[in-house]
């Protein structure tokens, strides 16, 4: 997990001001689960009355460009969620039933694709949509 003081050094790198609520939203994201958007505005919403939607999303997708931020849940928009960039390089199991995440720490994208294809892959996306062991116990899908 990349430390708060780090990120918003990198921020200023890049050029953007941090602003209140650009720190309130990696305030929130940093050391939790990966929140929706949504939640992550109802969290901003008290201390901010004013702020939209709209502002989180365009601030996350903002921090996302700037590899601050990973978003997992690449298919809805609602759905996807955002968490801290980790430090080195992970994939996501997402429960389709309760939404949780959870981080996987080896790539399948790597030796194959390198070896037997003899490809060198620059970026890459690979996310798993199942159903978690607690859903799987619940059986009410
Ligand atoms: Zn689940
Ligand atoms: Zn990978």
């Amino acid at each position: 997990m990349a430390k708060l003081h780090s990120i918003i050094e990198q921020l200023k790198d890049a050029g953007f001001k941090v602003t209140p609520q650009r720190r309130a939203i990696i305030d929130t994201l940093h050391n939790h689960d990966p929140k929706t958007a949504h939640e992550v505005f109802t969290n901003l919403k008290e201390d901010y009355p004013d702020i939209s939607l709209d502002t989180v999303y365009r601030n996350l997708h903002l921090l996302v460009e700037l590899g601050v931020v990973t978003q997992i849940n690449l298919q809805s928009r609602d759905s996807a969620r955002f968490v801290i960039s980790a430090d080195g390089h992970y994939h996501y199991l997402i429960c389709i039933q309760c939404g949780s995440t959870v981080k996987v720490d080896f790539c399948p994208a790597t030796t194959r694709i390198t070896e037997d294809f003899k490809f060198q892959p620059i970026k890459h996306v690979f996310e798993v949509y199942g159903y978690c062991s607690q859903c799987q116990n619940n059986e009410v899908y």
